[in-house]
This record gives C-alpha cells, structure tokens and sequence, in this order.
C-alpha cells in the first residue's frame, strides 16, 4: 500500500526529522509513517535519542548527526570485537591443536 519501502523511509528519517527534505518528501515520509507502524516505532526511538542528552541546545540537526555518528562508530567497534573474537577463538583452536601435536593441514596448499 506504501510508495516506498521501510528501508527508503528510514534512509529518508533524518532528512524528515531536521525538515531538509522537500516537501513531497516529508509527504511521501508522513504518509508512510501513518501506515506503518515499525517505522513509527523506529522514527520515535530515533527521536527519543535525538532529544535525550543536550536537548534544546542549539539545531537539532547537528546533533542528530553526532547520534548517527555514533551509531556508525558503535557498529565499526560491534565489528572489530567480533574479529577480535574470531580471531582469539582460531588462535586458541591452534594452540589446542598444537599441544595434541596434531598437524594443522590447511585445505588451501602449501
Ligand atoms: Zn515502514
């Protein structure tokens, strides 16, 4: 029934929230969030961090970008400790492997 799909709206949420989307936009966006109702979810949950912490202080656009922000940072480190993870659990694996004195052989070569 929606123009567009949750993925375009939320793409568009930010845009929306600090009122730089033109204004079929911000239709297309009000329309969408009147019908769905994950999107509105996500769209108050987005809202609810934009305006905790320094609310009232200053644009809220420019702190809506140090919440996006940190967002990013916090998947890039999400991601660093999963490899962090892996790569312990692969070491210890070899370590484990090393003290049964069992040859690792590599599928690839060599
Ligand atoms: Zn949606």
């Amino acid at each position: 029934m929606t123009e567009y799909s949750c993925d375009v709206i939320r793409d568009l949420l930010p845009l929306y929230a600090d009122g730089s989307a033109s204004e079929n936009t911000k239709a297309a966006v009000r329309r969408h969030l009147l019908g769905c109702a994950e999107c509105r979810k996500f769209y108050s949950h987005q809202n609810r961090e934009l305006h905790s912490g320094r609310a009232g202080e200053g644009g809220g656009k420019y702190h809506y970008l140090d919440v996006v922000k940190k967002i990013r940072r916090k998947t890039v480190i999400e991601y660093s400790v999963a490899g962090i993870l892996l790569a312990a659990a692969a070491a210890g694996l070899m370590a484990k492997n090393r003290k049964k004195k069992t040859k690792i052989v590599f599928p690839f070569g060599r």
